[in-house]
């Protein structure tokens, strides 16, 4: 068995969509980024291929790269599951969670985890997606970002 951690934040902006665990939220604002920005599933990438020692997701696909321009980071998830799952790993299970004072997640935890599950190709009783503020505390808590952490377990 296999432990990889994965964490990742972007920048709360106006005029942006607001992508998490690959699910569209309505908000004010939306997470900057040369993609779709989405911290949950960068958070997921990060800790599988930590598990698998692949590097990063900044390894696979770089933020210089044009073809990542506002990428569905569910596309960028589905290649890194690919690319574990090639070298022999199966996925045990998923842990994540997501630190946002605005909006409010709880109503979104287990959509958020349904479609994830099925991009994974994997049973949503294995993937847990939890949320929390920062207490008002810090850029999460003054809602200038959002970030995600995750843990992934590979057998
Ligand atoms: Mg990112």
């Amino acid at each position: 068995m296999r432990v990889g951690i994965g964490y990742d934040i972007h920048r709360l902006v106006a005029g942006r969509p607001l992508v998490l665990g690959g699910v569209r939220i309505d908000f004010s604002k939306g997470l900057l980024g040369h993609s779709d920005a989405d911290v949950v599933c960068h958070a997921i990438c990060d800790a599988l291929l930590g598990a698998a020692a692949m590097g990063d997701i900044g390894l696979h696909f770089p933020d210089t790269d044009p073809a990542y321009k506002d990428a569905d980071s569910l596309v960028l998830l589905k290649k890194v599951v690919r690319m574990v799952r090639d070298y022999g790993y199966e996925i045990e299970n998923i842990d994540c969670t997501v630190f946002a004072e605005a909006p409010k997640l709880a109503p979104f935890r287990a959509e958020m985890a349904a479609v994830l599950a099925k991009a994974i190709a994997m049973a949503e009783n294995r993937i847990n997606i939890k949320a929390t503020t920062t207490e008002g505390l810090g850029a999460i808590g003054s809602s200038e970002a959002i970030a995600a952490m995750c843990v992934a377990l590979l057998v």
